[in-house]
């Protein structure tokens, strides 16, 4: 099982790591090691042939699953498709989901919540060009 640790921190940010993907096992949440306020991101990977032991829903939150490297199936209530790395899978509220590994390799994922319905502006109409900062990234 991979652990997430939290790196460093300050006033502003939050920087945590589940360290190598590739190497990446199990299950792991983020918010309490970054602090996030407004969405809840974990890491997952099943094994070849395995899928999560139990189907379930959010009443509250969507998510948005993405898949960073295998491939298998995903269901969401009847639903039955076909799913691969690059693959990104946004599942509603109140409805029955469930994600099968069925590539040789295992099947490493993000699953992002957030609150159906709580995105307003975003990208260029939230975002803020700024000039008052140098670089120190050199
Ligand atoms: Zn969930």
């Amino acid at each position: 099982m991979s652990e997430i640790k939290t790196l460093n921190h300050g006033e502003k940010f939050s920087h945590a790591s589940v360290g190598t993907l590739h190497g990446f096992e199990g299950k792991q949440f983020v918010k309490d090691a970054t602090g996030a306020t407004s969405c809840e991101i974990s890491f997952g990977t099943l094994p070849s042939g395995a899928e999560v032991p139990f189907f379930h829903s959010h009443k509250e939150n969507e998510e948005n699953y993405i898949i960073l490297s295998g491939a298998g199936k995903f269901q969401v209530d009847n639903n039955v498709f076909d799913i691969a790395e690059g693959s990104v899978i946004r599942v509603a509220t109140n409805c029955d989901r469930n994600l099968k590994c069925t590539s040789s390799e295992p099947m490493t994922y993000i699953c992002i919540q957030a609150k159906e319905g709580s995105l307003g502006a975003y990208t260029m109409t939230d975002a803020v060009i700024s000039e008052g900062t140098a670089s120190l990234l050199s």
